[in-house]
């Protein structure tokens, strides 16, 4: 019985998820009824006490044999006025946690830049945006860096980063022109004094939150709350339950090693894990701003674990939006 649908995607395209959303599979409860794979519920908690498995979602419940947990983790944004997404803010539009990903962008070309954090993600972001910023400041609210030495020293020995001890943003405000991010107010905690800082790019390093809270503890986690595989693999704490991107791995959070687990997964489903075992399988997915990378390594795994295993009754992804 070949059940698994997915929609046709041959290139990638920069509007996929419309795209996706715009085909039958996300839009009708008919794509459910027919054994379709792809259903769009929100997950609110799961039970994994024992088999079959349960991911209780808004509209209904769904068991499994197996379980995959690709749920991702989210940046840490911080709630001071003028960082938000809203007509007053600057989030997109100046502001982003991921300087990797848009540092490049030409609004922040030869343009003054700061970064909030003193962990590793901060000393890694701000040498990444001395390659495009004229001059780059870390926004930092101790005395001192936790990031790894080397890291400090990377950036301390950097003439074009400069480091503001002791400070918290307080405020972001606008150029005046194009409503794009003019610069910030920032407050030195010790004493308490505000001064203006012009730059037109901001960016979150303060570290990421892993999308674990719906296990509700069912199975292991670190202490920052990340899911813990068995080392060289994508096994949980719980038999017949696995774990791949971000959601497990806090160093690292690039698409390759994303998909390289993913791949990792889906070899050790084919070693370990019978195919009647694989009646159904779930794959949870999480997270408005990493949903168009993830729907493409899904839909993929989706397509691969179909080919491999032609046994397989159904499959469910659930979509977290
Ligand atoms: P971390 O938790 O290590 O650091 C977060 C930083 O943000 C800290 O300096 C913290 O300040 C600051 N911060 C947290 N909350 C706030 C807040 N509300 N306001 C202002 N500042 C805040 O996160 P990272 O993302 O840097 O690193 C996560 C893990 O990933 C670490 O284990 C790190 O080693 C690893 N990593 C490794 C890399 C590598 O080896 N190449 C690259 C990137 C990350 P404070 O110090 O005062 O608590």
């Amino acid at each position: 019985m070949s059940l698994l649908h997915t929609p046709p995607l041959r290139t990638p395209h920069p509007n996929l998820i419309d795209k996706i959303f715009q085909t039958k599979y996300l839009h009708s409860n008919s794509a459910v009824a027919s054994n379709s794979a792809v259903c769009v519920r929100t997950n609110s908690k799961v039970d994994f006490s024992s088999r079959p498995f349960r991911v209780f979602t808004d509209s209904r419940t769904v068991e499994a044999d197996s379980v995959i947990v690709a749920t991702g983790a989210v940046a840490k944004r911080l709630p001071f006025t003028g960082s938000g997404d809203g007509p007053d803010g600057f989030w997109n539009r100046g502001i982003s946690a991921c300087a990797v990903c848009d540092g490049a962008a030409p609004i922040f070309r030869n343009k003054p830049l700061a970064v909030i954090g003193g962990g590793d993600s901060a000393m890694e972001e701000a040498t990444f945006l001395t390659e495009y910023g004229s001059e780059v400041y870390i926004i930092h609210r101790r005395d001192t860096f936790r990031a790894s030495k080397i890291m400090q020293s990377k950036v301390l020995s950097n003439s074009k980063i400069m480091v503001i001890w002791n400070s918290a943003v307080v405020e972001a405000y606008g150029d005046g022109e194009n409503k794009k991010l003019g610069g910030l107010k920032v407050k030195n905690v010790v004493t308490e004094e505000v001064s203006d800082l012009k730059v037109s790019g901001l960016f979150f390093a303060i570290g990421h939150e892993p999308a674990t809270k719906f296990l509700d503890g069912q199975l292991e986690l670190d202490s920052d709350g990340y899911v813990v595989t068995k080392p060289g693999t994508t096994k949980t704490s719980v038999e017949g339950v696995f774990a791949a991107g971000d959601v497990q791995d806090k160093k690292y959070r690039q698409a390759i090693t994303a998909a390289g687990t993913g791949l990792m997964l889906l070899a050790s489903l084919g070693s370990e894990c019978e195919e009647t075992m694989l009646k159904q399988l779930m794959l949870l997915e999480f997270g408005k701003r990493t949903m168009l990378l993830k729907l493409k390594r899904p839909l993929k795994l989706l397509k691969e674990l179909h080919s491999k295993f032609r046994k397989v009754l159904r499959i469910d992804v659930i979509l977290v939006v």
